[in-house]
């Protein structure tokens, strides 16, 4: 078995990005059989298909492999790196590209989402961005890819590509299977339980980010919005109140349950009571994560190896199919 899984760099990380994406890596990472190995990228490529900063760009990618290094993705049992660091990527998806049609990428819905009406004015990277993401997992024989709904067309692609390479080419790539990930939680504003815990909220009240200390994420939980009513003993009861549910889900990921059983526990009580225990739990769960952290943030030498190392192994393994690709299509090398 063999999983590949790319994230773009993103900064400022949050309890939402642990929750609802990191820690599924970590899982993952956990729950594969010895000898077996995740590889796991960063996707810094594909973040120069829409308009960048590349200070900014630079200091995600770092933030992130920090972040990823603190939540428990482990560098000596799982492959951490950056694309940009394995040009093996960029190589492969230029060998693909004779081989995707046009036709295919002009069906797929990201694109059309994200070029809208201005699909003169998008940048090629944009539209060939599916290519990149199939180079991605065919360059290490991929046996299975985790998707989310809005990635089941692009990996569908990627099959695509690999079995039409293997038609006119020769028997060269693994067809990826896809592996739908556990739901992970989707974590909600603490001012403003139907809209998304986000990066991009002005109000940094609205989340728990994961360089907050203990006092201030205590402060946070403790001025999250909610009603006046207590806990219900049920889900049932938590219709119509988005803020009340959000602080239930909260509590329920951080403990490995469901709101069902959190409620079944802590039913009856009034926010006041509430609060001060999932602040615990956030500040006993983010400890251990925001310290290591803030000690990798703080220092590049260990950030850069740890990306370099990913990056060697990455290009080792990546080395004997980039060959037989270019083999197959008769480049001379
Ligand atoms: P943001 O919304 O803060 O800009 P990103 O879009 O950069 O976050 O998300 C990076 C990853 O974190 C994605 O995989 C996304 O699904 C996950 N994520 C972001 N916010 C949340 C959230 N509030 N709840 C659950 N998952 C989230």
């Amino acid at each position: 078995m063999r999983v590949v899984s790319g994230i773009q760099p993103t900064g400022n990380l949050h309890l939402g990005n642990y929750l609802g994406a990191i820690r599924n890596w970590v899982r993952m990472q956990d729950a594969m059989p010895a000898g077996d190995q995740c590889l796991f990228f960063l996707a810094d490529m594909h973040a120069i298909s829409m308009p960048h900063d590349p200070a900014e760009l630079r200091r995600a990618t770092l933030e992130m492999a920090a972040a990823l290094t603190a939540c428990g993705i482990d560098p000596a049992r799982s492959i951490l790196f950056n694309q940009a660091q394995v040009p093996a990527h960029a190589e492969l998806q230029w060998l693909l590209n004779g081989t995707a049609r046009m036709g295919w990428l002009n069906r797929m819905t990201q694109w059309k989402d994200k070029a809208g009406k201005n699909r003169e004015g998008a940048s090629i990277a944009l539209f060939a961005y599916p290519v990149l993401q199939a180079a991605d997992v065919l360059l290490y024989q991929a046996t299975h890819v985790p998707v989310g709904d809005d990635q089941k067309q692009h990996l569908e692609l990627a099959r695509d590509i690999a079995q039409k390479f293997n038609t006119d080419f020769g028997e060269t790539f693994t067809l990826p299977e896809p592996i739908i990930p556990p739901a992970a939680a989707r974590i909600m504003s603490l001012r403003d339980g139907t809209a998304k815990m986000s990066k991009s909220d002005p109000s940094d009240m609205s989340r728990i980010n994961l360089v907050d200390d203990a006092e201030l994420v205590m402060q946070k939980v403790k001025k999250a919005k909610t009603d006046p009513e207590p806990l219900p003993s049920e889900p049932g009861g938590l219709a119509g109140r988005a803020e009340a549910l959000n602080l239930v889900t909260i509590y329920a990921a951080l403990s490995d349950t469901t709101p069902e059983a959190v409620l079944a526990e802590h039913g009856g009580q009034g926010f006041g009571a509430f609060k001060p225990k999932l602040g615990e739990l956030l500040i006993e769960t983010l400890r251990p994560i925001s310290t290591r952290f803030s000690e990798l943030l703080g220092d590049q030498e260990a950030l850069d190896a740890i990306l370099a190392r990913g990056a060697a192994k990455a290009r080792e393994l990546a080395a004997p199919t980039l060959e037989a690709t270019y083999t197959a299509l008769g480049l001379v090398r």
